[in-house]
């Protein structure tokens, strides 16, 4: 569905709903201005998912890019890719965006920061970034043995019921469902 996030508001629901891989993009392209293919694509497309419309993400990333390369290079390397993902350019294929066993199968590189943070993340940066996200001490150790057990998705529902207080026994198999649950319970 669209229309379902604008810009305005997109810092407010990013903290409060996206799942931590979104979170982590998101939070790196704030922070660095820039993020390589795999993470564009990755957070690209789930921010379209979410309903933002081609316009605004286009602004959206213009706004962080231009910081880094300026406005010029903007439009000229990195403003087709976008476009590209919503159909627009090249086959005019509508792209969709990934599901967890997706990123959770994906090889980030050196600089990369895509992927799956229960799966990709060291244990140290797991228990710094769920508690930056504000997963108690205590929550994050039962998140992170699901971790260490390979049960990604399970590490991610743990994630999700602590941060909601709410249960979600169909446990979480892509980012964009961990939006959508989240937004119901906190709409
Ligand atoms: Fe993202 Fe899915 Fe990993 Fe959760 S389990 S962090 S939604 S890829």
């Amino acid at each position: 569905a669209h229309g379902e996030i604008s810009l305005k508001d997109i810092d407010q629901v990013a903290r409060a709903s996206f799942p931590l891989c979104m979170q982590h993009l998101f939070n790196t392209l704030k922070e660095d201005h820039h993020l390589k293919h795999g993470g564009r694509m990755q957070l690209g497309l789930f921010l379209k998912g979410v309903g933002l419309t081609l316009d605004d993400a286009l602004a959206f990333w213009k706004a962080e890019f231009s910081q880094k390369v300026g406005t010029e290079r903007f439009d000229k390397e990195y403003a087709y890719g976008i476009r590209h993902n919503y159909g627009k350019e090249g086959k005019r294929t509508d792209y969709t965006p990934y599901s967890c066993q997706k990123i959770i199968l994906s090889t980030p590189g050196v600089g990369d920061h895509h992927g799956c943070p229960y799966r990709h993340f060291s244990e140290e940066n797991l228990r710094a970034a769920l508690s930056k996200m504000g997963v108690s001490s205590h929550a994050s150790d039962d998140v992170i043995n699901k971790a260490k057990s390979r049960h990604y998705q399970l590490a991610c529902t743990l994630t999700f019921e602590a941060l909601h207080g709410a249960s979600c026994d169909a446990g979480i198999n892509h980012p964009n469902q961990y939006f959508s649950d989240s937004q119901k319970i906190l709409n």
